[in-house]
């Protein structure tokens, strides 16, 4: 007999995203004013010309059937449209496999690409659900790290100090998550010949896509290494281009084998993604991009009231994010200090007695892979915002 829940389960880590975020949800459902940076989504609603092309559907019952495990054929000939228009990369339809989000892309990719024992580089700060999704596919994530002096960048020469003879993936993640770092074009060829020359297979999350600022570009590692393409994965949604978390959308496009693979898995774990969220998802990518340019304008304005207001607490340096919507400061100014009485020694017990003190809840660097940092999204109304590190400013400052 053998234990209670498998070896490979039990590994999982819990989700320190989503430990914060139970914490604070407990707090507001007591009645406490608590505001929170944690969650990773757009605070948006999803634009009405997608909720009625849903609600229509609803109504048909050819949409109450299954559709093919990959998806309705009109949207993955849409996604195939969409992507060559937003990255220049040109895919056939029968290339793009839909998923339950962004995630079960995620997941899909790892799992058909790795054997135990192959390794993908991964750079941190990283999304948390990665390491997990690797390892349970048998993988080995092997860590670059960077830190704000580079903008959390990494560069050809630590992932070549990286990469060994079992590596098999590089994933690359631009705009990013918790970092908001967006890599510069000549990097991303740079980083793309260097996965070429050495034969590394390609997974790239394009996620946040066209959540961009300042003149920054959210350049396609694809489009620009054509020569990868029989190596390439690219993963989206539509998420948060469309405020679309709740509707779990996304995509996987690989080479047709691969596509092939990660059906046969989602036929057995999954089938289809819901018939009615699909034809949500078609009007999103057939439709303009206003939405989004609506959104951006928002939250470009946040994210400079989020960097302003914490580059003025002492013991705090936030780099400007030039993507995605968080902010990601190093704090380990504030750490062994006394707060309010109390001192914390980690991120996360900073995250822990903030929330605490201030009723403010944002996610500790641990669940990123590089402890000392804090991640504050700023998907958030600016009142709350304002408020909110206002909140840990005053905590800083009276103590
Ligand atoms: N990739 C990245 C980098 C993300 O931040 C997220 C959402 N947190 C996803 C993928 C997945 O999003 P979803 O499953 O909601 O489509």
């Amino acid at each position: 007999m053998g234990t209670r829940i498998s070896d490979r389960i039990a590994a999982i880590a819990e989700s320190a995203t989503l430990a914060v975020d139970a914490k604070a949800k407990a707090l507001k459902a007591a009645g406490r004013p608590v505001i929170g940076f944690g969650a990773g989504e757009p605070d948006f609603a999803t634009p009405d010309y997608i909720v009625e092309a849903a609600a229509e559907a609803a109504r048909q019952p050819r949409y109450h059937r299954y559709t093919p495990v990959a998806g309705l054929p009109e949207l993955r000939e849409a996604v195939a449209a969409k992507t060559l228009r937003d990255s220049g990369y040109a895919v056939e339809p029968s290339q793009v496999l839909i998923t339950n989000g962004g995630k079960q892309a995620v997941y899909n990719a790892f799992a058909t690409l790795l054997d135990p024992g192959d390794e993908v580089l991964l750079i941190a700060p990283y999304w948390t659900t990665y390491p997990e999704a690797i390892k349970l596919a048998g993988g080995t994530p092997v860590e670059v790290q960077t830190d704000e002096t580079t903008g959390y960048l990494a560069d050809v020469e630590q992932l070549e100090a990286a990469r060994t003879e079992r590596t098999k993936v590089l994933l690359f993640v631009s705009p990013s998550n918790p970092s908001g770092a967006v890599y510069p074009v000549e990097q991303v060829e740079a980083i793309g010949a260097w996965a070429a020359e050495h034969g590394l297979w390609v997974v790239t999350d394009e996620i946040y896509e066209h959540l961009v600022y300042d003149g920054h570009r959210a350049v396609s590692i694809a489009t620009v290494t054509a020569s990868l393409a029989d190596r390439m994965v690219v993963l989206n949604g539509v998420a948060k281009t469309y405020a679309m978390t709740g509707w779990r959308v996304g995509w996987l496009i690989g080479p047709a084998d691969v596509v092939k693979a990660a059906s046969n898995l989602q036929s057995h774990a999954t089938s289809n993604v819901s018939n009615v969220a699909q034809v949500a998802a078609l009007a999103a990518v057939s439709g303009d991009l206003s939405a989004v340019a609506e959104m951006r304008t928002a939250f470009d304005r946040r994210r400079r009231i989020i960097v302003e207001m914490l580059s003025a607490i002492e013991g705090v340096r936030c780099p400007t994010p030039g993507g995605a919507f968080y902010a990601y400061p190093q704090v380990k100014g504030l750490l062994g200090r006394p707060l309010r009485g109390r001192t914390a020694a980690t991120s996360a017990e900073l995250a822990n007695l903030i929330l605490d003190e201030v009723e403010v809840a944002v996610v500790p660097g641990e669940a990123f892979g590089t402890p000392g940092y804090l991640r504050l999204s700023y998907a958030l109304s600016d009142t709350d915002l304002v408020e909110g590190i206002g909140r840990i400013q005053k905590l800083v400052a009276d103590s």
